[in-house]
């Protein structure tokens, strides 16, 4: 039995990791993709203190071997359950693994926000996209458009302008959400062209993409671009351990500021739990404060 299972490598729950064995607990990370999280589809990370300038693939992996020199044990599966009662639990996976633990940290994340128009889901991988820093290199020298106005769409307009043709930056407000330095360096670029107050109404392809139909305030208009880079944020995927947390409205965990949940022996860490700011430095600062918690609760059994 591990002391602490933790579910999602990223840097909440490497942190976690990290954190936990330094205090001496047995721990297994969990991971269902791959160990970096959101932040390994990052170009550049500018905004973590210590770094002046990293990719963000670099700093994921920081991140794992830092947990992996500490001594933590990692795992590929996906978890299906939490089973079990409070200081014996049973994580189960999809592939039928089972591991036991007398405390688990949610750090499972949050998976990127869709449109929600009729033929995206049905064009993933044919122009619809998701993540500039693995698909981008499908499009050089091609038009494409990225849609959303934080630190994601700006950063994915900034690397697709050193490869593509053209890229448009589409967002439904007259200003961005992101940090205005990104906003200037892509202000500076000849190949990238705002469209402001305006929202995507169609995906035109059957097998492809091939153009968008734009709506600016009721008046439609298109164009034709190879790809579309989604980046409108993104949304909690825990709705499977509802009954061991309380969900807000837009499915985040509750939870106090030292990242204890309603049920004792869980606790959870990162961009799944509701809170202000969602950023790098406050998924490592829950990390750090939910292995604590742990660590204090296994020590009380
Ligand atoms: P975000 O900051 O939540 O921005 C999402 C954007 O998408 C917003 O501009 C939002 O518009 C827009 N949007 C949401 N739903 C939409 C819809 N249905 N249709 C059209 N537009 C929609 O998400 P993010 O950019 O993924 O960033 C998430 C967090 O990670 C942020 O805190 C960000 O700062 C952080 N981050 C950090 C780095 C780094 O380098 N350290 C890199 C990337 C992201 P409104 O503005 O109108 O709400």
């Amino acid at each position: 039995m591990y002391d602490i299972v933790v579910v999602g490598g990223g840097p909440a729950g490497l942190t976690a990791a990290t954190y936990a064995r330094r205090s001496g607990k047995s721990v297994l990370v969990i991971e269902k993709d791959g160990f970096g999280g959101q932040i390994s589809w990052s170009p550049r990370v500018e905004n973590f203190p210590g770094f002046v300038s990293i990719s963000g693939t670099e700093l994921g992996d920081k991140f794992l071997s830092q947990a992996m020199e500490q001594g933590a044990d990692v795992e590929l599966e996906e978890v299906a359950s939490i089973e079990g009662v409070p200081g014996k639990r049973i994580v189960k996976c999809l592939s039928g693994a089972e591991f036991e633990a007398k405390a688990v940290i949610i750090a499972a994340g949050a998976k990127p926000r869709m449109l929600g128009l009729e033929n995206e889901e049905a064009l993933i991988g044919n122009g619809v996209c998701f993540c500039a820093v693995c698909d981008g290199i499908f499009y050089k020298d091609k038009d494409v458009a990225v849609n959303g106005g934080g630190n994601s769409a700006l950063q994915d307009a900034l690397l697709l302008s050193e490869k593509c043709r053209k890229v448009y930056l589409i967002h439904r407000r007259d200003s961005f959400r992101g940090e205005a330095k990104l906003v200037e360096a892509l202000e500076k670029r000849d190949n990238v062209e705002f469209i402001l107050n305006t929202t995507i109404s169609e995906l035109v392809g059957d097998t492809e993409l091939k153009a968008l139909v734009l709506d600016t305030n009721g008046v439609k208009s298109e164009i034709a671009v190879a790809g579309l880079f989604v980046a409108i944020g993104h949304k909690p995927d825990i709705a499977s351990f509802s009954g061991l947390m309380e969900l807000d409205g837009a499915g985040y965990a509750a939870s106090s500021e030292d990242c204890t949940t309603k049920t004792q022996d869980i606790f959870v860490a990162g961009d799944c739990r509701a809170k202000k700011v969602h950023q790098l430095t406050t998924a490592v600062a829950d990390g750090a404060s939910a292995a604590l918690a742990a660590c204090e609760y296994i020590d009380s059994l």
